[in-house]
């Protein structure tokens, strides 16, 4: 059984170096009268916030993540969905599709209580249930729509917006009526979000000297919703440009994650002022809406209102380069690693 471990914490940038891929044994059957069960993994979700629980100060003081610490030497856990290949606790059968917290790894033991659901239908690609259809789906529901309550005519930014976050809540708010702007970070992302995705305009802020300036080409009358996937000084020009009772979701601060990031310091007078929110969020807190945004989200989907943006590497081999690629910008929508066929 290959899986992934950390030899290290990371310090500063994250690195391929830091990880490596080990080989173990997993017995494919559970001991009589355990509740153990036993997945086969096929698809697993490459996320930015796992280097928050990768750093020294998670695990020391247990304040820079809202996720348990990753430990050097052991197998990283996240979302993955599997196929149940061995099943001690009766809610599980043989061969059902789950989505749980497992380990990077081709096979994970997953003991009672853990986090688990099984995927009823599957009609949609399986790898849809981590992004479009997952938390990152959950994530633009909530942050944009359930927090920042947009209306028609709008006018919506939105940073890393050719990521898995920002490109469904670039998506909903077309579908809204907002006018929309995204930021990324090259022109490949840059031409999806204009010609394919249906973006009023966007930018490679990249090529950008000043980014309060490029927000004021593109928002001359100013901002009413900001959702922030990146913080850094990417927050600090929206805030600059936001209009009165205007609204920012802070979703994440990834340009703050490594540890080279300037931490953002939007200026307060301005938030006074105009009477800016800024809300952060974590799309678990919205579990109460996961049933309507599924429904919807699957609806807009069915009928070609929503495209899904995937960014698929294959193999356990695979990961360390996808989850470092997602600190360079590498990855075009949502980041899955598949393992096996179904
Ligand atoms: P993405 O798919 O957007 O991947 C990360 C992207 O961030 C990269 O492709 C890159 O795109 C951009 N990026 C990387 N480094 C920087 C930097 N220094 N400055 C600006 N942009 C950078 O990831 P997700 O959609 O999964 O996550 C987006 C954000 O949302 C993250 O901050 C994440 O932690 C957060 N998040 C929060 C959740 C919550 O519950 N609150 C749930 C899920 C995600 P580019 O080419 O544009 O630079």
């Amino acid at each position: 059984n290959k899986y992934i471990v950390i030899k290290h914490h990371i310090e500063d940038a994250p690195k391929e170096a830091i990880f490596e891929l080990k080989t173990g044994t997993i017995a494919l059957s559970v001991a009589p009268g355990s509740d153990d069960i036993i997945v086969k993994n096929l698809y697993i979700s490459i996320d930015p916030y796992q280097i928050n629980r990768m750093k020294l100060s998670s695990s020391s003081q247990g304040t820079s993540s809202f996720a348990a610490p990753i430990n050097p030497g052991e197998a990283i856990d996240g979302a993955v969905i599997g196929k149940v290949v061995a099943s001690g606790n009766a809610k599980f059968q043989k061969d059902d599709l789950v989505l749980g917290v497992f380990t990077w790894a081709q096979y994970s033991l997953v003991k009672e209580g853990s986090i688990l659901r099984k995927l009823e239908s599957s009609e949609f690609p399986l790898s849809y249930y981590l992004g479009v259809l997952g938390f990152n789906g959950l994530s633009a529901y909530a942050g944009f729509l359930e927090l920042c309550k947009p209306q028609k005519g709008e006018k919506v930014f939105i940073s890393a917006a050719g990521g898995a976050v920002g490109n469904v809540v670039g998506q909903y708010a077309k579908l809204l009526g907002c006018y929309v702007v995204g930021c990324a970070g090259t022109q490949k992302k840059v031409e999806l979000l204009k010609k394919e995705l249906g973006f009023d305009e966007a930018f490679n802020y990249k090529e950008e000297k000043d980014l309060n300036y490029a927000l004021k080409r593109y928002f001359p009358d100013g901002i009413d919703v900001y959702f922030d996937n990146v913080g850094g000084e990417t927050l600090e020009a929206a805030v600059a440009n936001m209009r009165i009772f205007g609204r920012v979701a802070v979703c994440g601060v990834i340009s703050e994650y490594s540890s080279g990031g300037r931490k953002a310091s939007p200026n307060m007078l301005d938030i006074v002022y105009k009477r800016i929110s800024i809300r952060g969020f974590l799309a678990a807190d919205f579990l109460n809406v996961f049933e309507d945004f599924l429904s919807k989200t699957s609806d807009y989907l069915r009928t070609g209102k929503l495209k899904t943006i995937e960014d698929i590497s294959s193999g356990v081999e695979s990961i360390p380069s996808a989850f470092v690629g997602l600190f360079k910008g590498d990855n075009i929508g949502k980041k899955v690693i598949s393992l096996a066929e179904e």
